[in-house]
C-alpha cells in the first residue's frame, strides 16, 4: 500500500527541511526525501563551507597585519587539511542537528531520489509515497560551460573538496561565487587571476560596488583579466592547465581552474511530465507569489524556481507556504522587494534595495543619492588600507530610501539592521533622526549628508 501523508517535500536543503518542519509544526504528517546529504547545497557545498573558508581567510589577512597593533610577525600559511577537517566536523554536527529537528517533528526522512509518478504521487526506490501537497525544492548545481577541455576544470563544488591549496589558481566568473573564491583563494596565499567577459565584476550590483571591489582586487593583487571570454582548457606537458580565450589571449601554468559560471536547476530527474509540469527553457519551474505551479497541489521553492538563489529565500518562502497550507493564514506569501544580501569578498559586500541605475530607471530625476568613503579605523594602522564606501539612495520628493549599498569592513554585519529599517520604509530623516555608535563604521549611514 503506497504511503501517504499531509505534505512531501523534495529535497532536504535549506527550503525543503524549513518547509516540513514548519508544517508538522502546525500538525501536517509530513515527509522530506533526500536523495544526497541533508542540508543541501547551503550546508555542504555552499554558505556554510564558504563563510567558515572566508573566515580562515579574513583570519589570514589579520595576522599578516598583526605587527600593526605590535605583535611579533605570526605565521601566515596554514594547514588545509587541518582546516578541511575542522569544517567537516562543523558540518557533520549541522547535518545530527537537523536530523534531530526533523525527528522531534515527527517528520519522514526518505533517502533517495524522487520523480513523479502521477501530480500527486512520487516514486523513491521501490516504494511509491502519495500527497495533496507536494513541494519541489530541489536547488541546482553548478554548470560547467560546454568548451573544449571543461572537464579539466573544478566548480564550486570541486572547491570545496580540494584536498590542498592551488598555488597558482584561474577563477572564470563574474558573480557572487567568482568574486568569493577569488578574494578568498588569494587572501590565504594563492596566486590568483580571475577572469570575466565584460567589463566589470557583479554587473548587476550598484556600480559603486562592482568598482570599489575591481580597485580592491587589484589592490590586493588578484589578476583582474576583463574582456576575457574562455573558449577552451589545455593540459600542458608539465601538468600545468592553460586557458585560450576568444580573443586569443591564452593564459598558461595553472594548476587549478575553477569555473563559477552560473547554476542551473535541479529538475530534468523530477519526470514533471508524469505531474502534467512542463519547466521553463532554463529548467527553473514557473511559480505565481504564493509558490504555486500550474498543477494545483504542487508547489516550488527556493533555487529550482531561478528567483533570488539565497537560502533565506529559500527558508522563507517554505514557512510562510507551510503557514498558508495548514496554519489557516491564506494570504501567507514571501515578498521578494528588498531582500538584502551580502557578498563574502574582500573587504565584503552588503547590498538592498535599488541600484542607482535601477533607481533612474523607476524614478529618473526624483532621486538624491548620499555617498561616501573613508578608511575605517580597523583598516587605518595597516600598510595596504581597504577603504569602505557607503551609498544610501533615496526618492528626492518622498525622503524614502530605497537603495543601500555598502562595501568595506563589517559591512555583512551591518546591513541586517539597515534593511528591517528599509523595509519598514524608513526615510533620510529617520535615518538622520537615530543617534550615531561612535567609533563604528555604521555610524557613517546616520549622519550622511
Ligand atoms: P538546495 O539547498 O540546493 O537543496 C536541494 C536538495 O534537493 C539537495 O540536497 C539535493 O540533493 C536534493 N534533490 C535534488 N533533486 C532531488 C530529487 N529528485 N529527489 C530528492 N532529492 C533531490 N546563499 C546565501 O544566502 N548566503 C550565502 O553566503 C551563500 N553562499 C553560497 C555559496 C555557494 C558556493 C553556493 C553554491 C551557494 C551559496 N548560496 C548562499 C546559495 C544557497 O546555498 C542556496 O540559495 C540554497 O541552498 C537554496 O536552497 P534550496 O532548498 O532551494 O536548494
Ligand atoms: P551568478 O549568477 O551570481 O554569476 C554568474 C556570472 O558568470 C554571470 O552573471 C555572468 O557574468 C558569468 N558567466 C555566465 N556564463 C558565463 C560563461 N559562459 N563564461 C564566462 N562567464 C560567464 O552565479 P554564481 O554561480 O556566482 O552564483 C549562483 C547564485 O548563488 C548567485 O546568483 C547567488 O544567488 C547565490 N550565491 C549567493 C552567495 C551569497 O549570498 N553570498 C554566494 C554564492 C552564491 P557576466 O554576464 O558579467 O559575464
Amino acid at each position: 500500500m503506497n504511503k501517504k501523508y499531509d505534505l512531501i517535500a523534495i529535497g532536504g536543503g535549506s527550503g525543503g527541511i524549513a518547509t516540513v518542519n514548519k508544517a508538522s509544526q502546525w500538525g501536517a504528517k509530513c515527509a522530506l526525501v533526500e536523495a544526497s546529504t541533508l542540508g543541501g547545497t547551503c550546508v555542504n557545498v555552499g554558505c556554510v563551507p564558504k563563510k567558515i573558508t572566508w573566515l580562515a581567510s579574513e583570519q589570514a589577512l589579520l595576522l599578516k597585519e598583526a605587527s600593526a597593533f605590535g605583535f611579533p610577525p605570526a605565521a601566515t600559511t596554514m594547514n588545509w587539511q587541518s582546516f578541511v577537517s575542522h569544517r567537516q566536523a562543523y558540518i557533520k554536527k549541522l547535518h545530527q542537528a537537523y536530523e534531530k529537528k526533523l525527528l522531534s517533528n515527527q517528520v519522514t526522512l526518505i533517502q533517495g531520489l524522487a520523480r513523479f509518478c502521477g501530480p500527486h504521487q512520487l516514486q523513491v526506490g521501490n516504494d511509491i509515497i502519495e500527497a495533496p501537497h507536494i513541494v519541489i525544492s530541489t536547488g541546482g548545481k553548478p554548470t560547467l560551460p560546454p568548451l573544449p577541455g571543461a572537464h579539466l576544470a573544478i566548480d564550486s563544488d570541486g572547491f570545496f573538496a580540494l584536498q590542498s591549496l592551488p598555488k597558482r589558481v584561474a577563477v572564470l566568473g563574474a558573480g557572487y561565487i567568482a568574486v568569493e573564491l577569488a578574494g578568498m583563494l588569494n587572501a590565504l596565499g594563492c596566486d590568483t587571476t580571475l577572469a570575466f567577459r565584460h567589463e566589470k565584476v557583479l554587473r548587476k550590483f550598484d556600480v559603486l560596488l562592482s568598482d570599489r571591489l575591481i580597485q580592491a582586487y587589484t589592490q590586493q593583487g588578484i589578476v583582474l583579466k576583463a574582456h576575457h571570454v574562455p573558449k577552451r582548457l589545455d593540459k600542458m606537458p608539465d601538468n600545468s592547465l592553460s586557458i585560450t580565450f576568444e580573443n586569443d589571449q591564452i593564459l598558461t601554468g595553472f594548476d587549478c581552474v575553477i569555473f563559477a559560471v552560473g547554476r542551473h536547476p535541479n529538475s530534468e530527474q523530477l519526470n514533471l511530465i508524469s505531474a502534467g509540469l512542463v519547466p521553463e527553457k532554463n529548467g527553473t519551474i514557473g511559480v505565481d507569489a504564493f509558490q504555486n505551479t500550474r498543477v494545483s497541489g504542487i508547489y516550488a521553492i527556493g533555487d529550482v524556481t531561478g528567483r533570488k538563489e539565497l537560502t533565506p529565500v529559500a527558508i522563507k518562502a517554505g514557512r510562510l507556504l507551510a503557514a498558508r497550507l495548514f496554519g489557516n493564514q491564506p494570504q501567507s506569501k514571501l515578498n521578494y522587494d528588498n531582500i538584502p544580501s551580502v557578498v563574502f569578498s574582500h573587504p565584503p559586500i552588503g547590498t538592498v534595495g535599488l541600484t542607482e541605475q535601477e533607481a533612474k530607471d523607476r524614478y529618473g530625476d526624483d532621486l538624491r543619492i548620499y555617498q561616501t568613503q573613508f578608511t575605517p579605523m580597523s583598516q587605518s594602522f595597516f600598510a595596504h588600507p581597504q577603504k569602505t564606501s557607503m551609498k544610501l539612495i533615496t526618492v528626492a520628493s518622498t525622503d524614502k530610501v530605497i537603495g543601500c549599498h555598502l562595501i568595506g569592513d563589517g559591512a555583512d554585519e551591518m546591513l541586517q539592521g539597515f534593511a528591517l529599517a528599509i523595509t519598514m520604509g524608513a526615510t533620510k530623516a529617520d535615518f538622520d533622526s537615530v543617534v550615531a555608535i561612535h567609533p563604528t563604521s555604521a555610524e557613517e549611514l546616520v549622519t550622511l549628508t
